[in-house]
């Protein structure tokens, strides 16, 4: 008898089937990958198995958990369940965590729920389990509220809050799709060190993440299941088309990548950009730090770290969003002034912007024609509606999308069409440069690959310069012809694609690639090299900034800023590279 039995789960609401006919197993001790896009039915299976669907909906079939069924059980008997035998970790640990209650009293409140332990012995448990799921500082951090901890360590008091009963089973439904690489890494970890005793049903669209983690997996389409099996078996022939499909549109580090560009004279060129906010009358953060960038015609160049590394702001500083302290943005030779307020029309339409969220970038209430027209309005008044319109149903002819769609609104596309529909506005006006900010952060696999296929054809066409800002090193490699690496504010590494990630020669770099999970499971990759998270900005290290979580800082490092220099074909900021 396994763990957890599903057979013939199926869950509709109305007329949409969510779940159909599934049917899986899970052993204690084990951990299983459940894989799908959105709206494959993962979540939905998680949420049947806890008994946590809403009214709505209409569940069938069977899901037993040691030998018990669930589907139909009393309330009573699911909430202890839920509480003491099976415990689930979500996405969003903000969600989860009561943001009124000190963490320390709201796990000390599970506790004593569910008559485990009381007053000092809760007490103690709690601050044992923050301190078995690695959270600094524990005693003191019990006393903190949720806001005032960082992602990652949420995502830790979550676990420590799923685990503080000992379930027998752990749900965990994409628990570091939020968290940066590096912190993934680290939480991921976590989670198999916690292997020993309790099963795992990882929930996941990344199968990096299942090929180094989970040994076996079921892959989800539409609510059915497509394949299951062994992991290392399905990723060395997968019998189905669409994992197939999911396999070959899996971000990689070890393939592609662009040959470096010609070079030639910058379209946009930043030289010493500083942005600094003043968050009240004394502090100040400093978010960019003297940073210079250039790009070419029919160049895209990445701009990647971890969140809080200064990227945002670097290129909102260029398009004139966020007020730059010092330097010089050029756009063709010419400069621009600080603010876009200042900015000519002619300059402001040279440089365009794709945001992460691709539906909240685009007006609900506009039809996409109108979406897409709205720049030549604004620009070029002159031209009449009916060359307007021409124009417009070309562009989207461009990305990908056919007539049909001109008189949609946003809410009724999907999250690709609606970024193809935002990629269109940015470009009917014919932009020299096009910042893209995390602009496939939020799609799925094979979207995101469409999407990344379509800027790369369209850079072809026209000669676009485009500046790729992203957290995913994988798009990074996909997409640019040089990659610039981010740390608190600096460019730590600098130089051709290739060169990044055939040879990184600053530590962050090495960290950041080694930590990227691999869909290979002979080499997942994936591995936690750096210790705790990026510091704040407003209380910058010394010396080097990355000296703290850095595994080769030396004296020196503490107290002296590295300069850039060339190291290997790249531009390092660090003391010893090229001697590590
Ligand atoms: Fe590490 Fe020192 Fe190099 Fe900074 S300067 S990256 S601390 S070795």
């Amino acid at each position: 008898m396994s763990l957890l039995e599903i057979e013939g789960l199926a869950v509709r609401y109305g007329d949409k089937v969510a779940v159909d006919d599934l049917s899986f197993a899970l052993d204690a001790g084990e951990s299983l990958g459940l894989v799908g896009e959105s709206g494959s039915g993962k979540t939905q299976t998680a949420l049947a198995t806890l008994g946590l669907l809403p009214a709505t909906a209409t569940v069938d079939g069977s899901i037993r958990f040691a030998g018990a069924e669930l589907l139909g059980a009393d309330e009573r008997t699911l909430d202890r369940l839920r509480a003491t035998r099976i415990a689930m970790v979500f996405q969003d640990p903000m969600q989860a965590l009561n943001p009124y209650l000190t963490i320390g009293a709201q796990l000390g409140r599970i506790l004593v729920r569910h008559d485990l332990a009381n007053g000092r012995a809760a007490r103690d448990r709690v601050i044992a389990m923050l301190e078995r799921v690695g959270l600094p500082d524990a005693p003191r951090q019990a006393g903190a509220f949720p806001h005032e901890l960082s992602g990652g360590m949420r995502q830790r008091v979550m676990i420590a809050s799923a685990l503080l009963c000992a379930p027998e089973l752990l749900i965990a439904d994409e628990p570091t799709t939020a968290l940066d690489v590096t912190v993934q890494a680290q939480v991921l970890d976590l989670l198999d060190e916690l292997r020993e005793d309790t099963a795992l049903l990882l929930i996941t669209h990344d199968l990096g993440v299942v090929a180094g983690r989970c040994e076996r997996m079921v892959v989800l389409e539409k609510g059915r299941v497509v394949e299951q099996g062994d992991t290392r078996e399905i990723f060395a022939a997968p019998t189905h088309a669409h994992t197939r499909a999911l396999l070959r549109a899996a971000p990689r580090i070890d393939a592609g990548g662009l040959r470096a560009i010609e070079a030639g004279p910058a379209v946009l060129a930043i030289d010493g950009a500083e942005v600094r906010y003043r968050l009240d009358g004394r502090q100040r953060l400093h978010a960019v730090r003297g940073v210079d960038l250039e790009v070419r015609t029919g160049e895209t160049v990445a701009v990647v770290g971890e969140s809080g590394s200064g990227k945002s702001s670097l290129v909102r500083s260029a398009l004139g969003l966020v007020p730059a302290a010092a330097g010089r943005v050029l756009l063709s030779g010419a400069a621009l002034p600080r603010d876009v307020n200042d900015r000519s029309l002619a300059t402001r339409r040279g440089m365009q912007l794709v945001f992460q969220d691709p539906t909240g970038s685009l007006n609900p209430q506009l039809r996409v024609a109108d979406i897409v027209a709205e720049p030549i309005v604004v620009h070029e008044p002159g031209v009449d509606a009916v060359m307007r319109r021409e124009r417009v149903a070309e562009m989207l002819a461009r990305t990908g999308l056919g007539e049909e769609f001109l008189g949609r609104f946003p809410h009724e596309l999907s999250g690709g069409q609606a970024q193809r529909v935002a990629i269109a506005r940015a470009l009917v006006l014919e932009p020299d440069v096009l910042v893209c900010d995390e602009a496939v952060a939020a799609l799925d696999g094979t979207v995101r690959q469409q999407v990344l296929e379509l800027l790369g054809k369209i850079q072809q066409e026209s000669g676009l310069a485009i500046v790729f800002i992203t957290h995913d090193l994988a798009v990074a490699r996909s997409i640019s012809h040089r990659v610039a690496v981010m740390y608190l504010g600096a460019i730590v590494e600098h130089a051709a694609t290739a060169a990044v990630f055939s040879r990184p020669q600053h530590p962050y770099t090495q960290a950041l690639l080694s930590a990227i999970p691999v869909p290979d499971p002979q080499n997942p990759g994936g591995k936690a090299s750096l210790a705790g998270e990026i510091p704040s900005a407003l209380t910058p290290p010394s010396g080097c900034a990355f000296h703290p979580r850095c595994p080769h800082a030396r004296e020196r490092c503490r107290s002296e800023a590295p300069a850039a220099r060339d190291v290997a074909g790249s531009r390092v900021r660090c003391h010893f590279a090229g001697n590590l």
